[in-house]
């Protein structure tokens, strides 16, 4: 395979981040490092206006590189990138039509030559750069090279900085904002479908996510726990580590289910779960929690319950996929690769004390009554809290 020296990374929407530009873009350069570091090979990442780049010394992997880039929010293009380390234009020239020739040695194709210079004080305006190169190319290769300036197959890139940066490849990035700039949720993540796509779509908008399991032990198994541990750290390939708080859920599960009313249970469960959740979130200086719940999924999120769930809560709760439909849910869980993950069978805490006929039209005054059955409560709450176990997620390699 051709042997590229670096990757030019080009980024969307942190470009238009005024004096705080930086600040995205040292977070790019930040989790770019982060990706590649189980990747082989010796990269060095660093800054030049508008750009990020990666730089690779001696052999590297190659697919491994762009797979890992490829997970890294804030990246909309990842330019495999051939580097000629010169200011003189005849040997960037040069460059370009030698790059072509090796990285495209057989193949027929029409193109276009973009010249982009950082570097003002060049003796030509980068149209006519362009067109020189544009002339060399058809000079040398005319018999499987055509120009089309209008829908070429491939656009030749030279970018003029400190020194040549030639590229004819452009692989889509993840988009979205780099993790870490958007402050920082609280997911509850369950060990289904939804909750693991639910806090990857947060991370893509630069939010940094930290997570909260409840299991039922006996009740819930040591692998349905286990999946959820993968399912973290599936996501955490685009998230970035996360820290799971796993919480004993059991007692309380069991009080709700011996003192309420079993069509009720679900919605008192996942309130308890809200309040727990919000307590570790504020702890760690979360600015809200995430859930993967969708309107209208199952009982416990019509928007009649989502009300009485998010009665408890002080802080915003951010629910990505409200408006998904299931199918649109397991295609990026698909792309994510959490699916099948999600999908082994293993009892999750809810599934196994719910009603056959849940109420689907709760509303508050209703559940805090039933809620008041249950007595003081605080003891219980405190011991889940006092015993989390926290696992930090590293991403799955
Ligand atoms: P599914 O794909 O089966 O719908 P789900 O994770 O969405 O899985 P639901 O029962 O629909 O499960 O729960 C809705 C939301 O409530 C979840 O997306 C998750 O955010 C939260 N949740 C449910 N059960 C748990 C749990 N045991 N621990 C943490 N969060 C949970
Ligand atoms: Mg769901």
């Amino acid at each position: 395979m051709y042997n590229y020296h670096a990757f030019l990374i080009k980024y969307a929407e942190i470009g238009v981040k005024g004096k705080n530009k930086y600040l995205f873009e040292d977070a790019l350069v930040g989790q770019v490092e982060n990706a590649l570091r189980p990747v082989e090979g010796n990269f060095r990442v660093f800054k030049q206006p508008g750009r990020v780049f990666v730089e690779t010394k001696g052999n590297f992997d190659y697919d491994g590189a762009v797979e890992a880039l490829k997970r890294v929010f804030g990246i909309e293009y990842i330019c495999p990138v051939f580097i000629v380390p010169s200011l003189d234009l005849a040997v960037l020239k040069e460059g370009v039509v030698d790059h072509i020739g090796e990285a495209y040695p057989e193949e027929h194709f029409t193109f276009k030559v973009m010249v982009k210079r950082a570097n003002k004080d060049l003796p030509q305006t980068s149209p006519e750069i362009a067109a020189d190169i544009g002339g060399m190319l058809l000079d040398k290769y005319g018999d499987r090279l055509t120009v089309d300036v209008h829908k070429p197959d491939k656009f030749v890139y030279l970018e003029i900085r400190d020194r040549g940066y030639i590229y004819s490849e452009q692989i889509k990035g993840a988009c979205g904002m780099p993790v870490g700039t958007a402050g920082k949720a609280m997911c509850c993540l369950s060990g289904g479908i939804d909750s693991p796509v639910a806090a990857v779509m947060m991370a893509k908008r630069g939010v940094k996510v930290e997570a909260v399991y409840f299991h039922a032990p006996p009740y819930t198994s040591d692998r349905a726990k286990q999946k959820v541990i993968d399912l973290a750290k599936i996501s955490a390939r685009y998230t970035g580590p996360i820290k799971l708080h796993i919480v004993n859920f059991t007692d309380i599960q069991l009080a709700i289910y011996e003192k309420c009313p079993h069509d009720e249970l679900t919605i008192i469960m996942r309130r308890y779960m809200m309040k727990i959740a919000e307590h570790f979130a504020k702890k760690d200086d979360c600015l809200g929690l995430v859930t993967g719940e969708s309107i209208g999924q199952v009982a416990s999120q019509t928007m009649y319950s989502l009300n009485t769930t998010n009665a408890v809560c002080t802080l915003p709760v951010y629910r990505p996929l409200i408006a998904f439909d299931k199918q649109d849910i397991i295609d990026i869980s698909q792309k994510i690769g959490t699916f099948e993950t999600s999908i082994l069978p293993f009892e999750d805490c809810c599934t196994i004390f719910v009603a056959k006929h849940p109420v689907t039209k709760p509303t508050l005054e209703r559940i805090e009554k039933s809620e008041r059955k249950l007595g003081d409560m605080t003891e219980l709450v405190n011991t889940a809290i006092d015993t989390v176990e926290i696992v930090d997620c590293e991403p799955m390699e």
